[in-house]
């Protein structure tokens, strides 16, 4: 061991970040030489939301080495194959964004093309028709993909989970304690600078306790205890792209079929997300306090839950937007301390495991390298920037003019990376994957054609084959998707297997 490496790591916030920090850390790093030590105020207490995830989840779930069987009994989960978004490209409108392809691509292209030529001839079957994921969503229906059937539409089925966020921290606790994290309960009161270098040397909590780390991961949460009140970071806000402001959440009963989708319909202000559990729906209404009242939000939540609420309304506010800096010095923010992007992807979660896997391949000595954190700050800035346009492209791309807060989305400034890709979709279809962004084309296309924006022309060579192969091939693919659809389980059978 050299006396640069860091030995003693501390995290700041037990939240749904804190712990899944703690989890990755505990099964990567060798505790024998790393201590971990975890902060947290039950007190305090956490943001209490973050329920749906995307397919990445399962990665960490597998990096921080927890079962499948024990997290869904654990966090009351189920499996999710996608979203529904109801009523944004206009009234009246619904899509499915799939969580696996549409059919398969053709002539090395890819496959929207070829529906593009078919639409366009008039030959084409429903898009959703050729995405397994997002039939058996809407049939109620799961099972795990079938990578032996390789051909198969079986085979490319991606999934994620809804889980209750407040148990799933609970059951990373339990499994970094078990593997030597220590936890102390208690506010932190004040921290400790270096005069010379200005990182943080010691916090200090209520009771006079110190505690001193080498590097400080801050997931205090919104608040930023080390990254901003602390540090004086700095945060670029991106209201303007993204107005909502404000959710109000609260959670009902159980539905009748426990379906596998999130479903996030459009309201006048914002958008309201339905989560199913198994054991109960999370609900809330994510809106623009400029264009909407707190109390008008919760009664336009309350009309739109399917069944009988079971807590009272939450109120939370939040600015979209990131840390001008998201590792400072020898602080490292990750979770809601970071940045926030609102959830109408689902992506928060994810930022937080991407964080980790960013701060494992840039870990530091105590040196703290500068061009080592300015470019996990770079890479950091990149892809919330990459999230933040796919979630304005649903906000921008609508027709519906029956609100302000429609008629500003629709009509306002949007950042020129995104009227790029518009610009290049419009014309002629492509869609390409910036580095490693994590919106795939398939996603992009599911919410560019979901929300009734038209390509005027599609790939040249998605004209390759001849009209009569073209018109076989997607017949061969629509009916290999059916097919697979009907003998797949219902969901809520499957899960309950699953859990034993
Ligand atoms: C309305 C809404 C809906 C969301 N939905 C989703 C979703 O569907 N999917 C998704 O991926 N994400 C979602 N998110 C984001 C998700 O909730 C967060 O990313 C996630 O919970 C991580 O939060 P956190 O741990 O960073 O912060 P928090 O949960 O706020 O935790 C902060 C921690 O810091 C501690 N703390 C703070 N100050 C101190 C102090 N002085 N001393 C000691 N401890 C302190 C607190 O006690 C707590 O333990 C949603 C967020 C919001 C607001």
């Amino acid at each position: 061991m050299s006396s640069l490496d860091v030995t003693n790591v501390v995290i700041v916030g037990g939240g749904t970040a804190g712990w899944m920090v703690a989890a990755a850390f505990s099964k990567i790093l060798n505790l024998k030489k790393i201590g971990i030590h975890l902060v947290e105020s039950e007190a305090l207490g956490t943001v209490g939301v973050g329920e749906a995830t995307i397919p990445h989840i399962k990665y960490f779930n597998r990096l921080a080495g927890l079962d499948e069987q024990a997290f869904l009994k654990a966090t009351n989960a189920t499996y999710k194959l996608g979203i529904e978004f109801v009523d944004w490209g206009k009234l009246g409108d619904a899509y499915v964004h799939p969580f696996g392809p549409y059919g398969m691509d053709m002539q090395s292209v890819h496959f929207h093309h070829s529906w593009l030529r078919q639409q366009k001839k008039g030959t084409a079957k429903p898009i959703d028709e050729f995405s397994l994921a997002g039939m058996a969503a809407k049939a109620g229906k799961f099972q795990h993909p079938r990578t032996d059937l390789q051909s198969s539409p079986m085979s490319s089925i991606d999934y994620a989970y809804h889980f209750d966020a407040t148990k799933y921290a609970e059951f990373m606790r339990s499994v970094s304690e078990s593997r030597g994290v220590k936890r102390t309960e208690g506010k932190v009161v004040s921290v400790k600078q270096n005069i010379d270098s200005g990182n943080i040397e010691s916090i200090e909590l209520e009771n006079g306790q110190t505690i001193d780390g080498d590097m400080f991961i801050d997931c205090s949460g919104f608040i930023g205890l080390l990254i901003e009140k602390t540090l004086k970071t700095g945060y670029e806000d991106w209201s303007h792209y993204l107005p909502c402001d404000r959710a109000v959440a609260r959670l009902s009963e159980r539905l009748d079929e426990l379906v596998p989708y999130t479903r996030s319909t459009a309201k006048a202000a914002g958008w309201q997300w339905r989560i199913p559990l198994q054991s109960r729906t999370g609900n809330g209404y994510v809106y623009s306090s400029d264009y909407i009242s707190d109390d008008e939000a919760v009664a336009t939540l309350n009309e739109g839950l399917d069944t009988a609420p079971l807590s009272e309304p939450r109120l939370l506010r939040f600015k979209t937007g990131i840390r001008k800096k998201t590792w400072n010095k020898n602080v490292v923010a990750i979770g809601l301390s970071a940045g926030f992007l609102e959830p109408l992807e689902s992506t928060s979660i994810h930022l937080i495991q991407s964080a980790i896997a960013r701060l494992m391949t840039n870990w530091p000595d105590k040196t703290f390298n500068q061009p080592d954190i300015d470019y996990f700050n770079r890479k950091t800035q990149e892809e919330y920037e990459q999230v933040r346009d796919f979630l304005i492209l649903h906000y921008h791309g609508t027709t519906r003019d029956d609100s302000p807060f429609w008629n500003y989305c629709r009509t306002m400034e949007i950042p020129k990376t995104l009227s790029d890709r518009i610009a290049i979709y419009k014309e002629n279809a492509r869609l390409y994957r910036e580095d490693l962004e994590l919106f795939s084309p398939v996603s992009w296309f599911a919410v560019f054609n979901g929300q009734n924006i038209t390509p005027a022309r599609y790939h040249p060579l998605a004209d390759t084959l001849d009209d009569a192969s073209l018109e076989l091939r997607m017949t061969e693919l629509h009916r290999a998707t059916q097919r697979c659809l009907e003998v797949m389980p219902q969901h809520e059978v499957y899960l309950n297997k699953v859990i034993g």
